[in-house]
């Protein structure tokens, strides 16, 4: 396979496998629909394009103006479509995708509890260890922070006084404190640019250039057609534009596999902020430059959702009670849909892409069990802000998921193992759109730590 490859998406996901190939010797071409602007709240910002809003003055302490930002950066696919249709499902078209307006974190799957067969043991450890350093993941961000281990002590108290194995620790995120105290979020910039000049240098970035279709020869993607004229000249493809986009661009091109769009899958997500008993914050005023908790409890089989305790996520609401600074905490608590055939994207409904998830019972009993757990979790740690009581996100919005399903046979599944698409010897697809199952946690870094299996697999067929 010759030694150039090109990969179409430039969100977290794809700029990590450039990174890897071209860290490999692979020449690399990242091809992006959008273009490398920035919103208005962040105009004159001397941050590299795909760099995360989160990192600009103005946005980096207001979660308001960030999620204002946020939101013009959000194109809805069918926002007026019942809950079944996923009004709340979004792409976002600029350079670095949703990785420049993530919250940055990244849990793991678990070993007997959420993987799947795509690695052993072994190989998902080595993996995410990996993708962890792709990112640059840590644990420390709020190390020191009095408030976040009171409230650690405190919900891990409460859940081994019940006899259960849930604790909770500090959350994985990408992200660093800076020597001012201040927080650097990672985005796509980061990853692409935190390189040696000789590897950067292996990447050529083109971008406000839509990839419309694939075209085939055999088990080859033979060339590209773009919004104006085409590309032939590569050795291996990966197609790394979302869980939607990725799908869409298959479904253009004819590739049409009976899984591709189906077992549709994302996280309910409800969110909420409580007012903190006074005596957890006791002596936390003095330890003003942390950024706050940023905790999290593990889904287990018993209570399989993943439960998020953090600061500054919560946009101003307007019926908010009003809440002394640091006084509150944000929780984001995240439920697990199970994949079924017939939750699905239909490309060619008449009013254009739809989306078909009706939640089961099961489904619907987690969720309620998950809303049990946040109303525990906040009599424990002080009482529901008035005004911020827990909501559901619009369906759709967090995380969709399976369009493009890993497994090991064509007939139920998009790619490979290796992310590669069944039928083909050069066409990957990377991205949260190949997690098969149900997970409760965030998925980026998983969907990374795959698509460096991906990138290590085409690197080693061109010999690099
Ligand atoms: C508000 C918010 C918070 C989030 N927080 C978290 C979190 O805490 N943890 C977590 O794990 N995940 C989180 N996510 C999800 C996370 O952002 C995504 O999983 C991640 O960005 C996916 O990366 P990607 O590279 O696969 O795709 P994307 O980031 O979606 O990037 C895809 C790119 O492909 C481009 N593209 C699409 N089609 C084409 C085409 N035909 N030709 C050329 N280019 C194309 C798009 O313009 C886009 O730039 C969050 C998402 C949002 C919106």
């Amino acid at each position: 396979m010759a030694r150039k490859a090109v990969v179409v998406g430039s969100g977290p996901v794809g700029a990590s496998v450039a990174r890897r190939l071209a860290e490999r010797g692979m020449s690399v071409l990242l091809i992006e629909a959008g273009a490398p602007t920035t919103p208005r709240q962040a105009r004159g910002s001397a941050s590299p394009p795909g760099s995360h809003l989160r990192n600009e003055p103005g946005l980096a302490d207001d979660p308001t103006a960030f999620f204002e930002a946020l939101l013009e950066r959000c194109r809805f696919f069918n926002p007026k479509a019942s809950a079944e249709g996923l009004p709340g499902a979004a792409e976002s078209r600029n350079f670095g995708g949703q990785g420049i307006l993530w919250t940055n974190n990244c849990p793991e799957l678990q070993a007997r509890l959420d993987r799947w067969d795509a690695l052993d043991d072994r190989g998902w450890e080595e993996r995410y260890a990996e993708a962890r350093a792709v990112l640059g993941v840590r644990t420390d961000l709020d190390a020191g922070g009095v408030l976040g281990r009171s409230v650690a002590e405190r919900l891990s108290a409460h859940f081994a006084a019940a006899g259960s194995t849930r604790r909770a620790a500090a959350l994985p995120t990408a992200a660093r404190r800076l020597p001012d105290g201040r927080v650097h979020w990672t985005a796509p910039a980061d990853i692409l640019d935190d390189l040696p000049p000789e590897v950067r240098s292996r990447i050529e970035i083109r971008t406000g250039l839509e990839v419309r279709r694939l075209e085939r020869r055999g088990r080859t993607v033979a060339a590209l057609v773009l919004g104006s004229g085409r590309l032939e000249d590569f050795g291996a493809v990966v197609i790394a534009c979302g869980a939607v986009g990725n799908a869409m661009l298959l479904h253009a091109s004819g590739i049409r596999p009976y899984a591709l769009g189906r077992w549709l899958h994302y996280h309910p997500l409800l969110f909420a902020q409580v007012m903190l008993d006074p005596a957890l914050c006791a002596g936390a005023d003095a330890d003003s430059a942390a950024p706050g908790p940023r905790l999290f409890v593990a889904p287990t089989a018993q209570a399989p959702w993943h439960s998020m305790f953090l600061r500054d996520i919560f946009p101003r609401l307007p019926d908010a009670e009003p809440a002394p600074s640091r006084r509150t905490l944000d929780f984001q608590f995240l439920a697990p849909v199970v994949p079924r055939a017939e939750h699905r994207i239909d490309f060619e409904a008449a009013a254009g892409l739809r989306f078909e998830v009706t939640l089961s019972e099961e489904d619907r009993a987690c969720v309620a069990a998950m809303r049990s757990d946040m109303d525990e979790c906040a009599q424990l740690l002080g009482r529901w802000r008035r005004g911020c009581e827990p909501q559901e996100n619009p369906p759709g919005f967090s995380h969709l998921m399976g369009t493009t399903r890993m497994g090991r046979s064509p007939e139920n599944s998009v790619v490979d193992p290796t992310g590669r698409v069944h039928g083909f010897d050069n066409l990957f697809v990377a991205g949260v759109g190949i997690v098969p199952v149900a997970i409760a946690v965030n998925p980026t870094l998983t969907a990374v730590a795959l698509a460096l299996v991906s990138a290590d697999a085409i690197a080693g067929a061109a010999g690099c």
